[in-house]
């Protein structure tokens, strides 16, 4: 279709770096963002070679270079008996085939992770939403609070981080980023993705613009939204699945809606898979207390999960 003369906003240019996660990791590098260290590893043919796995240490982290989302195709390996495990997996086949191209990198021990959504037009102006710091579970995204308790330094640092990335894509359109922040302040980006993103959901209900709005007014050439929050602060929760099964969860939904200045989105999938995002819930908070927004969280949790108290 780009053949055809056909425009696509972002430019296919702009999306191809991102792709494969080897080579988004060297763009990153190669533009002067601070990435993990990282190495490409095929595992075909190097399924023997712990060499270039002692250069890291443990713990490590391998990552499948394409398809990989919520967590699928990346591994944490503590130590030596579960890097074994996980080749002896790889060599008998037990991954998807598309999974023998990794990346290897570094564990970096964060304190927090962040994302920042971030919005350029097609004349070049960049806006940043509120950086929020997301917690994870089992490397799937659980809940994003806004605004992150960051320094005004670290705030500034992202804003740079997404202005250099975007301007030097030339970018058109909404993008994730996906942040560590490290104990003595350090930031790194972890991921880049090209589009509306999970940690941005919050902006639905907590924004000005939603981050959806504002990837439609990029695109279509018209000025960028406003980005900031109209509360004090929120806090979005995604309701994954626990269980496999066709139920619609109307109970648990309801129950959800009674919390104060809740606002549950339900996707309307056809099948629950344990794992799967079918929702989310913001609530938004009359302060930006991490504390609260957390103990709200954990209330939603409380409701949605069995099992959890
Ligand atoms: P996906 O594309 O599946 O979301 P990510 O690269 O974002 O995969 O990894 C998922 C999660 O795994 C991250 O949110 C983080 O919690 C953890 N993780 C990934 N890379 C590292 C790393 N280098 N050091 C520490 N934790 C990591």
């Amino acid at each position: 279709m780009a053949e055809r003369g056909v425009c696509f906003r972002p430019r296919l240019e702009a999306l191809a770096p991102l792709l494969d996660k080897y080579h988004q990791r060297c763009y990153l590098r190669d533009i002067g963002i601070p990435v993990p260290k990282f190495t490409a590893l095929d595992l075909k043919h190097n399924a023997n070679d712990l060499y270039i796995f002692s250069k890291f240490g443990f713990p490590v982290v391998l990552k499948a270079r394409r398809h990989g989302y919520d967590g699928q195709g990346t591994y944490i390996i503590k130590d030596t008996q579960h890097l074994e495990a996980t080749l002896e997996d790889i060599k008998k086949g037990r991954f998807k085939a598309t999974h023998v191209e990794f990346l290897l990198e570094e564990f970096i021990p964060f304190t927090h992770e962040l994302a920042v959504i971030a919005a350029r037009s097609v004349n070049g102006e960049v806006v940043n939403y509120p950086v929020v710091e997301t917690q994870q579970q089992e490397q799937v995204c659980r809940r994003a609070i806004a605004p992150a308790d960051i320094s005004p330094q670290v705030a500034a640092t992202i804003e740079n981080i997404s202005r250099i990335l975007l301007n030097s894509l030339d970018a058109i359109g909404v993008f994730g980023i996906e942040l560590f922040l490290t104990a003595d302040d350090k930031v790194l980006v972890n991921e880049i993705a090209p589009r509306t993103h999970n940690s941005g959901h919050f902006s639905l209900d907590a924004c000005q613009t939603s981050q959806f709005e504002q990837h439609l007014r990029a695109i279509c050439g018209l000025p960028l939204g406003n980005p900031s929050l109209i509360c004090p602060g929120a806090v979005m929760v995604n309701l994954l699945g626990y269980e496999n099964g066709i139920g619609d969860y109307q109970e648990k939904r309801q129950l959800i809606e009674t919390i104060p200045n809740a606002r549950l989105h339900w996707y309307g999938k056809s099948e629950s898979r344990v794992g799967r995002k079918l929702g989310h819930v913001t609530v938004l908070l009359d302060n930006p207390s991490r504390d609260d927004a957390i103990a709200v969280a954990q209330q939603v949790e409380s409701i949605w999960y069995p099992n959890q108290t």
